[in-house]
């Protein structure tokens, strides 16, 4: 396994293997860059085929961290980490304790919180052997609880904000298609319902659709039938990669503004979303409410006052604003909107560090 000249590499500041055989533990934790703060990025599970296939995993996702906390302007870097295993059969709390202990090594350079297959639970173990950790319950003040509502709440904000650019409108009346209505999507429905919007939803769970009826008057189609709905806006909230050369000719929409994370099958699709005319809010932009979210949750638990969620929304608000930067970013350099976000976080995280001197 190379790790150096890996092709997910990518400048990564550090990347830790633990092994703790008394537990099973075998996990990476991966550092992709702290110039704007310590790496934050959840912990994943998974029964990774091999060692490589967690490693190129693990690089992916904490480099797509440093984007993410970039963009959204927090004063945190990108990292991640994943354990080799299988959730259902192999999970203990002495595990998960193991993994604390190993977060608690990077020296809080790392700080980890929920992923795939972990769980508020996994937190509270993990927390008996560090404080670098987050996603804890609400109950004691500082946690910032279940973050999909805010999730929700950004995804809301930034599908406004591309409405107003390009259909130079607000919600009232305009066509809305969501896929998926589990907890970002149907907090999703409700803001979009409240706002004038008409819904057009699709789901696996036929519950789910029977509740968004009556809820919000949505017209439920069937799974395959979303991408053709004579819609404003298509906000995917369930699988990545929907944006795809099979999808692309049959949408009708303006608009491309939802929670689900990779939703360009390829870098092409963006550039032919470009193309067509069709304004994409780059994902990992629109859903970083829940990234927000714990990082307040992280400045209360080291300064010991209290969750401030006003705060949070405050600057969940500004979302909006990024996608209308990004949006006139595009256009006047001719390039997609996924460019566009790539370009902006890559110049925030690229920039030099305050000395010691200078920050003094
Ligand atoms: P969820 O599991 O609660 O909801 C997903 C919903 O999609 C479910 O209702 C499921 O039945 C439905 N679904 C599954 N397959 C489908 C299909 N083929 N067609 C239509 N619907 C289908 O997940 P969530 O927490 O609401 O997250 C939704 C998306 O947003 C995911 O891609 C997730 O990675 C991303 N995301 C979530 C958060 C968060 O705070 N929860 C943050 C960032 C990104």
């Amino acid at each position: 396994m190379n790790v150096f000249d890996h092709v997910e590499f990518d400048h990564h500041e550090r990347i830790g293997f633990f092994n703790d055989t008394k537990t099973g533990l075998k996990a990476i934790i991966a550092i992709h860059n702290t110039n704007r703060g310590p790496a934050l990025g959840g912990c994943r599970m998974w029964n990774y085929a091999s060692e490589d296939e967690a490693l190129t995993d693990v690089l992916r996702l904490s480099r797509g961290m440093t984007y993410k906390a970039a963009i959204t302007d927090l004063p945190l870097g990108g990292g991640k980490s994943v354990i080799i295993a299988d959730a259902k059969t192999e999970k203990t709390p002495e595990m998960m304790r193991a993994m604390g202990r190993a977060v608690q090594q990077m020296g809080g350079d790392y700080i980890t919180a929920e992923d795939v297959n972990t769980s508020v639970d996994d937190m509270l173990q993990i927390s008996k052997e560090t404080t670098h950790v987050v996603g804890l319950p609400a109950t004691d003040g500082q946690g910032g609880g279940d973050p999909s509502p805010l999730t929700a709440y950004g995804v809301f904000v930034g599908l406004k904000s591309a409405v107003e650019y390009r259909l130079k409108s607000d919600l009232n009346g305009k066509v809305v298609a969501v896929q998926g209505l589990g907890h970002v999507g149907y907090n999703l429905c409700r803001h979009l319902h409240e706002s004038g919007a008409k819904l057009v939803v699709t789901d696996i769970n036929a519950d789910v659709l029977d509740q968004a009826k009556s809820d919000f008057g949505a017209e439920v189609v069937g799974l395959n039938d979303i991408y053709d709905v004579d819609a404003d806006v298509y906000a995917p909230c369930a699988l990545g990669a929907t944006l795809n050369d099979d999808t692309l000719p049959r949408l009708k929409v303006s608009v491309i503004a939802g929670a689900a994370n990779n939703q360009l099958a390829t870098a092409k699709h963006a550039n032919i979303l470009q193309d067509r005319g069709i304004l994409y809010a780059p994902d990992y932009v629109i859903n970083a409410g829940g990234l927000i979210n714990v990082h307040y949750e992280h400045v209360a638990r080291k300064s010991g006052g209290g969750y401030d969620r006003d705060a949070v929304c405050a600057h969940i608000d500004k979302i909006g604003d990024t996608m209308e930067t990004l949006f006139k970013m595009s256009e006047r350099e001719n390039i997609s909107t996924a460019t566009a976000a790539d370009r902006l976080a890559e110049q925030r995280f690229n920039a030099p560090k305050a000395t010691t001197a200078e920050a003094a």
